[in-house]
């Protein structure tokens, strides 16, 4: 069956690491996006149209 490897499969497909992204300067707010998805220099947020900073993020890396 193959639920049985299910949770080593899952520790092994989802590794994480450090992504650079861009996050809302709003405290109030949880908008940021990942740097490689994003080609402007100076993006504004998509949910609430303030300014970014620059950060990094724990994600499971993505390699498609
Ligand atoms: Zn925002």
């Amino acid at each position: 069956m193959y639920w049985r490897s299910r949770k080593n499969d899952l520790q092994q497909e989802a590794p994480k690491a450090l992504v650079a992204v861009w996050e809302c300067e709003s405290a109030d707010c949880l908008g940021w996006m990942r740097k490689s998805f994003s080609l402007n220099e100076k993006p504004k947020c998509p949910l609430c149209q303030t300014s970014m900073k620059s950060g990094e993020r724990m994600l499971c890396t993505i390699t498609k």
